[in-house]
């Protein structure tokens, strides 16, 4: 599984940091999410599909693999 974050969409509402705490964080100053683990072992992925359903702007790109 591999992850991006469009920070141009993302409206800072914290919802996958909520989700996946490991996976996202958010920017000090504005809230606006950052990429901790590009590329999440498979004990993360159920939370980071759940994390992109939730996401209100649909800034989490999932691309499945194998
Ligand atoms: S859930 Fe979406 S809008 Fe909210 S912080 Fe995460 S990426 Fe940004």
């Amino acid at each position: 599984m591999k992850l991006t974050v469009d920070q141009d969409k993302c409206c800072g509402a914290g919802a996958c940091v909520l989700s996946a705490p490991e996976v996202f964080d958010q920017r000090d100053e504005d809230g606006i999410v950052t990429l901790l683990t590009p590329e999440p072992g498979s004990e993360h992925h159920a939370a980071v599909r759940e994390a992109a359903a939730m996401c209100p702007t649909a800034a989490i790109g999932v691309r499945e693999s194998g």
